[in-house]
């Protein structure tokens, strides 16, 4: 078998094809990487920020370069691929000072002389599984963490973002990482379920069904595991908020990379007074999308569901307010579009679609706006659009999303912050920031004490 991986912009253009290396692949790659992590970890903390340091300025220098080949590989907007590499290179730049970062924490000792340590430890392998959508950003923001505190990594990226996540494993060997303290190996499915059998701790991002299934697994195997799935992200918009930046932001999370975010707009709620004008404004806020904004999706069948599902929207009752149609050029794109009058049960109002569609819906006040916005198992990010201090605080108060963006496109991530979603969105430890230095160790409690009386 073998893994290829198209430019969705242009699908005659293979990006690259490899063997499909298989599951004992798998298995030999996590033995060589035990073997290596004593001596990566045993290398101190010096070399490890210096060689995660090298990573980032490698980063830097082939940045040109590793944008347009986020735009071939996956269909990303060119300045969307830029801002990518930048926080790729920021990201390694972070991690570099994690492992100078203290480690844990000294007690008194309830009986007298002697010191009662915590201190938290690596646990050997890393097996991080990516999916396509931030072809270099989240492997990065997986494999940075769990090499600073003493991991080694390997890593299975999505077939569809394979020639990203090979040119960042030659970047960090170049960079003087030995290939098993870092490596990256293809694959599918065969190859991810292998690697949460043989790993000792999994991180895992992608869809909703395949991360259940590799938490259910890991968790058999009493493996550490964490889990970012897919979002249903809601706006809300109150009547105070200004309309047409309300709908440049909100165009923007429905639009920007195709919708091929998790933290993607796909539900907009508009509160009461607002919902009319909210309505005409998102409309020409969307016409504006061009290509540098929107671009195609990832692949023809993501396309075919995300027509279909439109089609069989508006034959259940909805309204289309913009789009719906594929455009007449090669490339799989789909216009962004609009609808409204979703009956609540159709699949476009409850399950994500990954693609530049939203939903439009009213609410009479901001309690039902509330209660509409956290009526989904998938609450990744939600955003709040007002001037009100009042409705923003009580919406961060009440609102069940694992982030709460008030004026700004849901479509937004700090990497110095932790990440996640609430109940289905999300399982585990959260990523990103200080939180993923948790993750990536194992608490011990040392007690020592004198070998004599002192
Ligand atoms: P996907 O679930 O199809 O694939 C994700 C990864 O899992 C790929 O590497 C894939 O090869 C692998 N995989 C497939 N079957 C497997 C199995 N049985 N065992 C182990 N691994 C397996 O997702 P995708 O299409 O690559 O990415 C899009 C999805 O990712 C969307 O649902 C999106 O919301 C989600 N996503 C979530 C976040 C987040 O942080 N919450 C971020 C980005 C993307």
């Amino acid at each position: 078998m073998t893994i290829t991986s198209y430019n969705p912009a242009d699908p005659d253009d293979l990006v690259v094809s490899v063997e499909e290396p298989g599951a004992e692949a798998v298995r030999s790659a996590v033995l060589r990487a035990r073997a290596a992590q004593r001596g990566w970890l045993g290398a101190g903390a010096g070399a490890r920020s210096a060689a995660l340091g090298r990573i980032a300025d490698a980063v830097d220098a082939h940045a040109g370069e590793l944008a347009a080949l986020i735009v071939r590989e996956v269909g990303k907007p060119l300045a969307e691929a830029r801002g990518e590499v930048a926080r790729t290179a920021a990201i390694w730049r972070y991690y570099a000072q994690a492992p100078y970062a203290a480690g844990g924490e000294v007690h008194e000792t309830a009986g007298g002389p002697g010191l009662l340590l915590t201190r938290r430890r690596p646990y050997g392998v890393a097996g991080l599984i990516a999916p396509w959508n931030f072809p270099l950003a989240i492997p990065s923001w997986k494999a940075a963490p769990a090499l600073a505190v003493g991991n080694t990594v390997v890593l299975k990226p999505a077939p569809e973002a394979t020639a990203c996540a090979l040119r960042l494993a030659e970047l960090a060997v170049s960079a003087g990482l030995r290939e098993d303290v870092f490596t990256v190996l293809p694959g599918g499915a065969e190859e991810g379920a292998a690697l949460v059998e043989a790993a000792d701790v999994v991180s895992f991002t992608g869809s909703t069904g395949v991360g259940r299934a590799v938490v259910r697994a890991a968790t058999e195997r009493g493996t550490p595991v964490q889990a970012e799935l897919g979002g249903l992200n809601a706006a809300l918009v109150l009547p105070d908020a200004d309309i047409a930046l309300a709908a440049e932001h909100i165009a923007a999370a429905v639009a920007g990379y195709a919708g091929q975010k998790c933290t993607a707009t796909s539900r907009i709620i508009a509160v009461g007074a607002a919902y009319g004008p909210l309505k005409e404004a998102l409309v020409k806020a969307l016409a504006a999308v061009d290509d540098s904004v929107c671009g195609p999706v990832i692949n023809a069948g993501a396309r075919e569901r995300l027509v279909g599902a439109v089609v069989s929207a508006v034959e259940a009752g909805a309204t289309l307010l913009h789009g719906g149609a594929v455009p007449e050029r090669p490339g799989w794109y789909v216009e962004p579009t609009l609808l409204t009058d979703v009956p609540a049960e159709h699949p476009l109002a409850r399950e994500e679609f990954f693609g530049p569609i939203a939903v439009l819906h009213a609410a009479a006040d901001l309690d039902e706006a509330i209660e509409l916005a956290n009526d989904t198992p998938h609450s990744l990010a939600t955003s709040v659009h007002t001037r009100g201090l009042d409705a923003a605080l009580a919406a961060a108060d009440r609102l069940d999303a694992g982030m709460i963006r008030v004026n700004a496109p849901s479509s937004g991530v700090d990497f110095h912050l932790p990440f996640g979603g609430t109940k289905g969105a999300s399982h585990g430890d959260r990523e990103q920031g200080r939180a993923a230095l948790d993750f990536y160790t194992v608490g011990r409690t040392v007690s020592v004490l004198p070998g004599g009386s002192l």
